[in-house]
């Protein structure tokens, strides 16, 4: 098969191998990505293996964490989920026919016999002590891959090119462990051969084991050797690899802030690749046309939540309005929500297209409608001391809004002009007289258009507000 396969190649198989060791990270989800749409660009298999083999580490509710978060990306697998904790028969068996077969020997050399043999200045690492002693299977005795001692080993890698190791420059490495259980590097030959996989699309920590997983496939005389792409890592703004200490990476935290699934995927896919024109905003349809493993950049790629936020904008403005009602529903029904019994379907409808208009994420929401469904809310101090407290005109601008309020007719577009003839009056812009009202009736500077939430505010509760402030004023 050619590295990049004709479209229409049904005989594309990729696999994406999450291990369940923790929350699901950004760069799992690009992987995951890439993955599916190279797979459904060329029609070909998306494999999903769960790579759970370290017992320590991993938890069901993590491999419940993958599956919900790629059923929420709207990344389907076709086979699997896999699991390697019900494999271990095929990768014994594939360990014991490398011994028979004399590619693999015992080792009973411990840490410490290993670190002793190195002579002085020399780098670390195993020097083959037990390669003809002939040890049968036995405790504290581990399976050792003898690496050819000459000649090199090439990794093809649609990201990177070609690479060539020297095989000198590779120690013979454990595959099985004294109990029996195989290493990673050999579970995930044996499976990736299998599961007949032709494209192994990963992040590029694995690249310097990716050499020892070429030797194992020749040497377990699987079918051809997949195709390679190592991803570029994840990088913060100070250019450092995107750690869970220090940064946002679980998907999940952004799932739960109210990022849209569209707007991270479009985010994700551009992370170190963009189509040939350069534009950002593209359709899933146009992303499995478009994507191509030969074109993603080798550098790491900035993981950008500026941006994120910028894209996640874009897409809430292009959702329509039900959607973005619907999708607003567990937030502003959500525990945390402390006016949420008193949560009105009819009048969020109304307040929802004036939101839709501005927030970044789903999570902001809350915080935009608050005013409308709690007499209780807290108005923000320092949008107070800023737009109240701290404006010597503020008190009259309040004292005549309240005035012309109890008679107008209580709609947007009366308001409005009552508050432009009061602030002709009292000789400011329109947006300067606004901001007091504002904070008295909405509680801070930011919010939804003034005059549309006054109207669904009602005449009643809007007089009160002011009247609260305005009392406020007068008891300093
Ligand atoms: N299970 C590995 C990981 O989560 C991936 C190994 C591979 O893709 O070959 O990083």
């Amino acid at each position: 098969m050619t590295s990049t396969p004709d479209s229409g190649d049904a005989g594309v198989r990729v696999r994406f191998a999450p291990s369940p060791t923790g929350f699901f990270h950004v760069g799992s989800a690009r992987t995951a990505l890439w993955n599916w749409l190279f797979a459904r660009r060329y029609g070909g298999s998306f494999v999903l293996r769960i790579e759970d083999t370290d017992k320590e580490r991993n938890r069901e509710e993590w491999v419940d964490g993958i599956l919900s978060a790629m059923r929420w990306l709207d990344i389907d697998w076709d086979e699997g989920p896999y699991r390697q904790s019900e494999r271990g028969e095929l990768y014994r068996a594939a360990a014991t026919r490398l011994h028979d077969d004399g590619r693999a020997y015992f080792c009973d050399c411990t840490r410490e016999d290993v670190e002793a043999r190195v002579p002085p200045g020399a780098p670390p690492g195993y020097d083959g002590f037990c390669r003809d002693r002939g040890l049968e299977a036995g405790p504290g005795r581990a399976l050792r891959f003898r690496v050819p001692d000459t000649g090199t080993t090439l990794v093809r890698d649609l990201i990177r090119g070609d690479v060539t190791f020297a095989n000198d420059s590779i120690q013979d490495f454990v595959i099985a462990r004294p109990n029996g259980d195989a290493l990673f590097v050999l579970a995930v030959v044996v499976d990736d051969m299998d599961m007949r996989i032709t494209h192994v699309v990963r992040g590029e920590e694995h690249l310097p084991t990716t050499p020892k997983a070429v030797l194992l496939w020749e040497a377990l005389g699987g079918p051809a050797l997949p195709v390679f792409a190592h991803v570029p890592v994840l990088v913060n703004e100070a250019r450092r690899k995107l750690s869970k200490r220090r940064d946002k990476v679980a998907l999940e935290d952004y799932r739960a802030q109210g990022f849209l699934a569209d707007a991270m995927s479009n985010y994700l896919v551009l992370l170190g690749w963009s189509p040939s024109d350069g534009r950002e905003i593209l359709t899933r349809e146009e992303m499995i046309a478009e994507f191509s493993l030969e074109d993603v950049n080798n550098s790491p790629a900035f993981f950008d939540e500026r941006k994120l936020l910028h894209f996640n904008g874009i897409y809430i403005r292009e959702m329509a309005v039900e959607a973005f009602i619907d999708a607003c529903l567990p937030f502003v029904t959500a525990d945390a929500v402390v006016w949420r019994d008193a949560f009105d379907p009819a009048v969020f409808r109304v307040l929802a297209p004036l939101a839709q208009g501005r927030v970044g994420t789903l999570a902001e929401v809350p915080g935009y409608v608050a005013f409308a469904f709690s007499d209780e809310i807290e108005i923000d101090p320092s949008s107070y001391d800023k737009a109240i407290a701290g404006d010597p005109g503020a008190a009259e601008i309040l004292s005549l809004s309240r005035a012309r309020f109890v008679e107008c007719p209580f709609e947007a577009e009366s308001l409005k002009l009552e508050l432009e003839g009061i602030a002709e009056e009292v000789g400011r812009k329109l947006s300067k007289a606004q901001a007091p009202v504002r904070v008295a009736t909405m509680g801070r500077t930011v919010g939804l258009p003034l005059f549309e939430s006054l109207a669904v505010l009602g005449r009643e509760r809007t007089l009160s507000r002011l009247d609260a402030v305005l009392a406020r004023l007068d008891a300093r």
